[in-house]
């Protein structure tokens, strides 16, 4: 099989890069240029570009798309909220969609919404210092919350006061931060190490108002916390009036109905929600939790606005996506499960074939790959070379119509069929082969 050209979306993007910086929309420092392929039609797990190419999409838009393209359900749902009322504050829906979600996510007494992640999470972290008056978080390696200046990137030097700072060569590393954001604002921790958290919680508990971390962590790699460390992140929290925070803008409705939070069994005072939560083609996010911080904002002693809050289209595509996800008691996150378990072998039987090391961990429905011989038990044991190694085979992927999310993502989604397995099956050997072949290049 011949691999994919792209001299349509070539050209055309070509054209947008006169205005459009750079002819993509998001730009974190990769090292690698990713070719913006342009799309033009979906259907369940697929998507056909300017060229023609068709692809398995396991890509899904940052793990948002979880109905699969073009679901019927969704978009009559969608175009029902269309032909009402869209452009008001409050609707005859607002009550439903809260109680769906009250109804799923075991920490929730409470919510509130949004558009974005980013925006979630710096709200959890405004009530969580207003809460306990105090100002400092801790987040960690690996682990992301969105672009805002506060906490993106960086690393802290330091270990007995962990400071982060901005470093070269991070790709979540901007110019045009506002000064000493990074270093005034948080601690940054080694994900997965119990030893230095208890260390630092207890050291600086005086300081810190929240912990916020991935409950299971998908950017840093696909790592499950070891046995025992959320839980005793809980107890620190509760120790040391810190607000706990599981931003589950990733995890929230894609491993469960429930989200990391039902799978491990702890809860946080408050969850960040997003992507999967709106099906994928609607922006929107919440913010759930305890009903004595989230009421911070009915006293009005804390502020929560946005011109689209709740706008009714998005809450549609919520109740949408959560009837869809919740229909025969989540039945679909089995099927899932299923599926992946199966691609996932394919996968690791064609790496083998080609002698390429390759790991899959994480969760099944949302799994990372690494191009490595052992499970990564943290974020830092995913080293520059494998992640580089990682992006390779993500492009290799590409160009036999596998789309895989950064770095090494494979967000899986509700339609995935046997049909779609066995084009897994037939692509993913020519892709690994041309991987193979340019990390030899690279690596000899
Ligand atoms: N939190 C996590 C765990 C995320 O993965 C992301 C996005 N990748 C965000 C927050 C930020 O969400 P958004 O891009 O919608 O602002």
């Amino acid at each position: 099989m011949l691999a994919y050209k792209w001299d349509n979306s070539k050209m055309y993007n070509t054209r947008l890069k006169k205005y459009l910086p750079g002819g993509v929309h998001y730009n974190f420092r990769l090292p690698w240029e990713e070719t913006p392929i342009h799309f033009v039609r979906g259907k369940d797990s697929r998507l056909w570009d300017m060229d023609g190419n068709e692809y398995l999409d396991f890509y899904a838009k940052f793990g948002a798309m979880i109905v699969g393209h073009n679901n019927q359900r969704y978009n009559e749902e969608l175009k029902k909220w269309i032909g009402r009322a869209m452009a008001v504050n409050h609707t005859d829906l607002d009550t439903e969609v809260c109680e769906l979600i009250i109804k799923h996510i075991p920490s929730a007494e409470m919510v509130c919404f949004g558009l974005s992640g980013t925006e979630m999470v710096q709200n959890a972290l405004r009530l969580a210092r207003a809460y306990t008056g105090k100002n400092r978080f801790i987040r960690f390696e690996g682990n992301y919350h969105g672009n805002a200046d506060n906490i993106m990137g960086g690393r802290a030097i330091d270990r007995k006061r962990p400071v982060p700072k901005d470093y070269p060569g991070d790709y979540k590393g901007t110019l045009g931060r506002a000064k000493d954001i990074l270093e005034t604002q948080s601690f940054i921790l080694p994900w997965n190490d119990l030893e230095t958290l208890e260390e630092v919680v207890t050291t600086y508990a005086d300081e810190i108002c929240a912990i916020i971390t991935e409950p299971i962590s998908i950017n840093g790699g696909g790592i499950m916390p070891q046995a025992g460390y959320l839980e005793k992140m809980r107890a620190l929290c509760d120790e040391h009036n810190i607000v706990l925070i599981f931003d589950e803008i990733i995890t929230g409705f894609r491993v469960g109905l429930g989200g990391g939070q039902a799978l491990l069994n702890i809860k946080p005072d408050l969850t960040t929600l997003g992507k999967a939560m709106g099906g994928g083609g609607l922006p929107v996010s919440a913010l759930v939790g305890k009903a004595e911080i989230m009421k911070l904002y009915e006293s009005k002693k804390v502020i929560h606005a946005g011109t689209f809050n709740g706008y009714p289209l998005g809450l549609a595509a919520v109740k949408a996506t959560l009837e869809i996800l919740g229909e025969d008691n989540g039945s679909c996150y089995g099927r899932m499960a299923e599926n992946a378990a199966q691609i996932y072998e394919i996968f690791k039987s064609a790496a083998k074939a080609v002698d390429l090391p390759l790991v899959i961990q994480g969760p099944l429905t949302c799994a990372s790959y690494h191009c490595q011989e052992y499970e990564a038990k943290s974020p830092r044991e995913i080293s520059y070379d494998t992640q580089f190694k990682d992006i390779v085979i993500n492009s290799s992927l590409a160009k036999y119509g596998i789309l895989v999310s950064s770095i090494s993502r494979m967000y899986l989604n509700i339609t995935l069929n046997a049909d779609d397995i066995e084009f897994f099956r037939e692509r993913v050997s020519p892709a690994l082969a041309e991987a193979k072949q340019i990390i030899d290049d690279t690596f000899k």
